[in-house]
C-alpha cells in the first residue's frame, strides 16, 4: 500500500472534535480531546470511540466503565488544544475548566453546549487504539440549539490546515 496515499485517504474522513471524560472522584479521573467517534445503533444508543491504549484516559474508562463525551460548539477551538495533554484535576476544577458531574460521576464540562453520559458495554482489543462500544444513558443539552445541531459543533477543519489525527 502507498503509505502517502492511504494517509490523505483516511484524512479524507471527516471528523468532529470531543472531549471525553472518564473515571469518578472515588476512582480517577481523566479526560482527552478526541476525535475518533460515531453512533453505531439506534437502540440502544450505542456510540463506538477510538481510544489511546497508552494514555489515562484509557485507563480511567477501561477501569471505571463511565464516560462523558463532552460535545464542543465553534469558537471552543481553545479547550480542544487544552485536552491535548493529560487533564489535571484541582479545586473542583478540570484542567482548569469549570466542571459539573454526571449521574454516571464523570465530569461535565460546564461550557460545553452538550455532554453524552456514557457505559461501557465492549471493548474491542485491537490495535494502537482500542474501540469502546458504549450505551448512552443519558444526555445533557447545555445550550439552546438553532437550525442543524451538527452546524453548532467544532470539527477537525476548524483547527486549520495542519491539525489531523488519521492516516
Ligand atoms: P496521554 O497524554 O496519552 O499520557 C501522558 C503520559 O502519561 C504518557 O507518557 C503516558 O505514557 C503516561 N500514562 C498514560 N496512562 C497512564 C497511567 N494510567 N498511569 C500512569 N501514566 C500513564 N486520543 C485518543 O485516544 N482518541 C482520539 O480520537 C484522539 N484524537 C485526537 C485528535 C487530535 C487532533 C489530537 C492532537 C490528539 C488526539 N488524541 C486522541 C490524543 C489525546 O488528545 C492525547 O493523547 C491526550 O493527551 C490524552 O491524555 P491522557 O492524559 O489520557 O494521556
Amino acid at each position: 500500500m502507498d503509505e502517502q496515499a492511504k494517509k490523505t485517504a483516511l484524512r479524507m474522513i471527516p471528523y468532529g472534535l470531543y472531549i471525553l471524560s472518564a473515571g469518578t472522584l472515588e476512582t480517577e479521573i481523566a479526560a482527552a480531546t478526541v476525535n475518533w467517534v460515531t453512533q453505531t445503533s439506534f437502540a440502544p444508543p450505542l456510540l463506538a470511540l477510538g481510544i489511546k491504549t497508552d494514555s489515562h484516559v484509557y485507563a480511567a474508562a477501561r477501569d471505571s466503565g463511565d464516560l462523558v463525551l463532552n460535545i464542543l460548539g465553534k469558537g471552543q477551538g481553545g479547550l480542544a488544544f487544552s485536552f491535548f495533554k493529560p487533564a489535571t484535576y484541582a479545586d473542583g476544577k478540570l484542567s482548569g475548566e469549570a466542571i459539573t458531574w454526571a449521574a454516571n460521576g464523570a465530569p461535565i464540562l460546564a461550557s460545553a453546549p452538550a455532554a453524552i453520559e456514557l457505559k461501557v458495554r465492549k471493548i474491542v482489543e485491537l490495535g494502537d487504539h482500542h474501540t469502546f462500544i458504549a450505551e448512552v444513558t443519558s444526555v445533557h443539552l447545555n445550550q439552546q440549539i438553532e437550525g442543524r445541531p451538527d452546524e453548532a459543533v467544532l470539527h477537525m477543519k476548524d483547527l486549520g490546515e495542519k491539525v489531523f489525527y488519521g492516516g
